[in-house]
């Protein structure tokens, strides 16, 4: 049985290492050939002693997940899917701005929260995302961004990806051990060296998880609020029977104690003649004075079968000027990709849908 390397942080490699026989700093040299130069055969290792390389080649794989198609939309945006195998099929998508280039990860196949305007909570869950699955992603784009850049899509910045967000399929928090693992990896200076600020996590409000990864590896928080009152938000993030408003902000409270920034991003798909009124924003008004926050709201992006529909444009300013108006930092979502289903919340991750993908027309 071998080992596969990406599946391991720093500390994970050095006990690997000290398995094997090696010495553990032995680990800082393969994080930086593994994530930083992408290297899959040990024999490439120059740095390694021969005997390493040779017993590395025995023990030990490299494996990412496999490409099975890599679609550039008009604007840039670069969607992969990703196969985890068994069928099951995961999406990264990358986004290239002038300033930066953000990638969108995912952390599950599927998800159990069951979101009701969420493509990825219609499939159910399926399974958790292991280590090198996560960082896997993050590892295929910035070789591929690098050796087949595309139209378009490289930024003048080396590492190409700047940014990293947990906004792509599942549930972050629910997969903690493997999220924070790769989290790690993203901020070690020997693999990616990314700051806590430019890694994001979006949650949709585990609480418990949330003071846990305040303690653990507090990067950027964003939260999927969605709705200003408990019986609206019970309906659209079920979750929320669970962990009400009044807890889940308390819980952000108690985040902004240790993140990197001093703010927590509420994020908000604005639903048409669901969530989308002046009422609602005034709702929410109350509830964030307490908590310093910045509001992005998100277009819905439609799916087939969703039953919601976008907000109009109208509802989106009118909506943005009174949470303005109340000092809140508002910004829209600028929509992305939407031309290969690449948008929030479109990512479903079929392996066996493809066709209408290819066609390359936008899902409505
Ligand atoms: N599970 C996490 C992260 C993944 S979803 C979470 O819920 O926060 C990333 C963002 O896209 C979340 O804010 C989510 O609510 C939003 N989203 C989901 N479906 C969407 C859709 N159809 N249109 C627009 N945004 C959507
Ligand atoms: Fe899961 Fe987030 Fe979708 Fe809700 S919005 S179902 S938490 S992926």
């Amino acid at each position: 049985m071998t080992t596969n390397l990406l599946n391991y942080d720093a500390k994970g490699l050095a006990d690997f290492c000290t398995e094997i026989g090696e010495k553990p700093f032995r680990a800082k040299q393969l994080l930086r050939w593994i994530h930083q130069s992408g290297i899959t055969d040990f024999v490439d290792m120059s740095d390694l002693a021969k005997g390493l390389r040779e017993k590395l080649a025995v023990l030990a794989v490299i494996e990412s997940p496999q490409i099975i198609s890599d679609y550039v939309a008009a604007d840039g945006t670069r969607k992969w899917l990703l196969s985890v195998g068994a069928g099951n099929g995961i999406e990264t998508v990358f986004i290239p701005e002038a300033n930066r280039g953000t990638l969108c990860v995912s952390s599950q196949v599927g998800c159990a929260l069951a979101c009701t305007f969420c493509s990825t909570g219609k499939q159910g869950f399926n399974r958790n995302l292991t280590v090198a699955e996560i960082i896997g992603q993050l590892w295929i784009a910035n070789k591929t961004l690098k050796t087949d850049p595309k139209k378009d899509t490289l930024t003048d910045n080396d590492r190409v990806v700047s940014n990293v967000v947990m906004m792509g399929m599942g549930e972050p928090l629910a997969n903690f051990d493997n999220v924070v693992m790769a989290l790690d990896l993203m901020l070690d200076d020997h693999a990616y060296g990314l700051s806590r600020r430019r890694v994001t996590v979006s949650t949709s409000g585990l609480v418990p998880a949330m003071d846990r990864l305040r303690e653990r590896c507090p990067v950027a928080l964003a939260v999927s609020l969605h709705a200003p009152n408990d019986s609206l938000r019970d309906q659209l993030v079920p979750i929320n029977k669970k962990y009400p408003i009044k807890e889940l902000l308390a819980a952000c409270q108690r985040y902004l104690t240790a993140a990197p920034r001093d703010f927590i991003t509420f994020e908000y798909v604005m639903l048409d003649g669901v969530n989308d009124s002046v009422e609602h924003a005034h709702e929410l008004i109350n509830w964030c004075k307490i908590t310093p926050c910045k509001f992005n709201l998100i277009p819905f992006n439609s799916f087939p079968g969703s039953g919601f529909k976008r907000s109009s444009s109208e509802a989106v300013r009118i909506f943005r000027d009174v949470l303005m108006q109340a000092g809140l930092v508002t910004t829209v979502r600028k929509t992305r990709g939407d031309d290969i289903a690449a948008a929030c919340g479109q990512l479903a991750g079929q392996v066996k849908d493809k066709t209408r993908r290819t066609a390359g027309g936008k899902v409505e």
